[in-house]
């Protein structure tokens, strides 16, 4: 990449970050992570020039990099603060565990499909983040390093997986996409005590498929 092409991708993710704004986007520090990460690494060359559009892109295996707007809201609703730990299931390009890691929490991130997870690891650590990542069923958390002060779900659910739930820090947030094929309601979860949870609901979106034990079947 020359210099030049690194200047519009830069004005470019200004633009976007305005447009996110002007969207409804309010956390000063999402804004701040989006300014920053370049998501044109994310994807496929040949699509670099739509990098910075506010739209999902396809990535390899039929998935996508989820529509920045999408993305800013999760984490807009996650209210991440410096030194949160953090869950993502569905690391797909890596760009979302790329904000997260920017607002200097500490991530984990667990993806399906071995390709993804391979290609995403490569990504993440050319761009110097540091995180932890692993390929399986993120439908099942990942215990070793629960609880969690945020668990972030991106992709579609049919129902709130128990185990993620489980896997929350008292006072921590689930956010998590819950309905059918075509469209789901964005739920945050967050639990109130041991046994607590307060449930609250967003607006629709549209993930791809979450394929696991606690998700769609294969
Ligand atoms: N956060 C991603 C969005 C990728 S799309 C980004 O910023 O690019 C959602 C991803 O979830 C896909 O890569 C898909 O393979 C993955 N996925 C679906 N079910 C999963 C599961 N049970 N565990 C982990 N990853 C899953």
């Amino acid at each position: 990449m020359t210099d030049q092409n690194e200047r519009i991708f830069k004005k470019r993710r200004a633009m976007l970050v305005e447009e996110l704004a002007s969207k409804g986007i309010r956390d000063s520090r999402v804004l701040q992570a989006f300014d920053v990460v370049p998501r044109h690494r994310f994807i496929d060359s040949a699509l670099s020039l739509r990098a910075y559009e506010d739209s999902a892109l396809p990535i390899e295996m039929g998935q996508t990099i989820s529509q920045p707007f999408t993305v800013a809201r999760q984490t807009e609703l996650l209210e991440v603060k410096e030194g949160h730990k953090i869950l993502e299931i569905g690391t797909g390009s890596g760009y979302q565990a790329a904000i997260l890691c920017e607002m200097k929490a500490t991530v984990y991130s667990i993806e399906r499909h071995p390709k993804l997870y391979e290609r995403s690891k490569s990504i993440l650590q050319q761009l110097g983040y540091r995180l932890m990542q692993k390929s399986g069923d993120g439908t099942l958390g990942w215990r070793a390093y629960a609880p969690y002060d945020g668990i972030v779900v991106t992709a579609g659910a049919p129902v709130v997986p128990d185990n993620l739930k489980q896997q929350l820090a008292i006072g921590g947030h689930l956010v998590v996409p819950v309905g059918d094929e075509e469209k789901q309601l964005m739920v945050r979860i967050c639990r109130i005590s041991e046994d607590e949870f307060k449930e609250e609901t967003f607006s629709s979106f549209k993930f791809v498929p979450l394929i696991g034990k606690q998700g769609w079947q294969q």
